[in-house]
């Protein structure tokens, strides 16, 4: 990504400042660090710290040792951000006050508290370190003034997000292709695991496989459970590729010689949340609340009778995060626009039986949504060998 990019986000965050009428945004190591500054440092106990006031250049602190690192970050090599290192006996929280200087006092006006902004994942200790030294402040989250902006994809954050999904894809249908039956789900979680990076990604950060009654576990943790023939087996696997999410999950039905296939039961509910996956899909387009696009789901597993086993969100938003706003949710009155990506994921959890669920990982675009995720969505009767 070009570091005029991040010029235009840093600009970008410099407005929702003023407009959020705050003092400045401090943003820690994290993904906002990432998107403003194109610098995934490493979070530890040393402070990494960008501050963005309403005027003039935003500021990073950052320790000496990491400071050749810092500088070949695009967003610090383009010469917009002033650089402060400190060095290991330095107190850097006491570097800050002079950055976040509140606008000038009126004679005798009294003033009210300068608001600032951190980001949302900074460490408690680092929080508490900021408090000590600026007292009388009010705080906030940072991600009231930078989620709007981050959760709108540019061209080239598609173009990730994309490669991501379908590397992902991929994963899934050499892990479908078998062997299963036999194998225990925390062997095919290592594959998943594996193959995830060897399709490109840095990490695999979640590969849940959870075979017959396990898939009823959302966030079921892969075990030593044979996987068995004549049952369902569950898989949501997902990773970050070049710092992008992939998140994608398909149902299949593990069959074999002797084993029964997926009966009526398995089938009705199989076939409802694949409807309803589609209805979610169907709802998004520009302008429609994120409660909408999960009622539109949820009323097609509701009218089927099992809207008491549909017990989560229809889905997240998904980026340098796999889990970022905006989240899909009833309640989430916020308008979808061109440009967010988010899951669309309806499950269907039967205790002691089986779970079901089908996810993709969307973007909003002007004609509806268009799928970061393309394996087959039908219900697949595998060999299992
Ligand atoms: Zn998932
Ligand atoms: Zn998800």
């Amino acid at each position: 990504m070009s570091a005029s990019r991040f010029a235009e986000r840093l600009a970008a965050a410099q407005l929702a400042v003023e407009e959020a009428g705050a003092a400045a945004v401090l943003v820690g190591v994290g993904p906002e660090l990432e998107w403003l500054l194109g610098y995934a440092a490493v979070g530890h106990e040393r402070l990494n710290l960008l501050v963005i006031g309403p005027s003039g250049p935003p500021a990073f602190i950052g320790p000496r040792l990491e400071l050749a690192a810092a500088e070949r970050a695009p967003g610090l090599a383009s010469g917009h951000v002033r650089i402060r290192s400190w060095e290991e006996h330095e107190d850097p929280f006491g570097l800050v006050p002079a950055l976040v200087a509140p606008r000038e006092r009126l004679p005798g006006a009294a003033m009210p508290a300068p608001r600032l902004l951190v980001s949302d994942g900074l460490r408690a200790a680092f929080v508490l370190g900021l408090q000590r030294v600026l007292p009388g402040v009010s705080w906030g989250l940072a991600s009231a003034a930078l989620s709007p902006l981050r959760r709108v994809k540019d061209a080239e954050e598609l173009d990730l997000l994309k490669a991501a999904g379908e590397a992902a894809d991929r994963v899934i249908e050499a892990i479908v292709g078998g062997p299963l039956a036999g194998r225990s789900e925390a062997e095919v979680a290592s594959e998943v695991r594996r193959r995830l990076v060897d399709e490109g990604h840095d990490t695999a950060e979640f590969a849940i496989v959870a075979s017959g009654p396990n898939s009823a576990s959302p966030h079921h943790e892969p075990g030593e459970r044979l996987i068995r023939a004549g049952e369902p087996l569950l898989l949501d696997i997902g990773g970050r590729r070049r710092g992008y999410c992939s998140d994608i999950t398909r149902t299949v039905w593990v069959a074999g010689p002797d084993a029964p296939g997926p009966d009526n039961g398995f089938v009705g509910v199989y076939e409802l949340v694949r409807e309803a996956q589609a209805a979610g899909r169907a709802a998004v387009r520009p302008g429609a609340t994120f409660a909408s696009i999960d009622r539109a789901a949820r009323d097609v597993i509701v009218a089927g009778g099992f809207g008491d086993r549909f017990i989560h969100r229809l889905g997240h938003g998904i980026g340098l995060e796999v889990h970022e706003e905006p989240y899909v949710i009833a309640g989430n009155g916020e308008l979808a626009v061109a440009g967010n990506t988010f899951s669309v994921e309806p499950g269907v959890y039967l205790e002691g039986r089986f779970g079901v669920r089908i996810e993709d990982a969307v973007v909003c675009t002007e004609a509806g949504a268009e799928a970061l995720n393309d394996a087959p969505r039908q219900l697949l009767v595998l060999s299992g060998r």
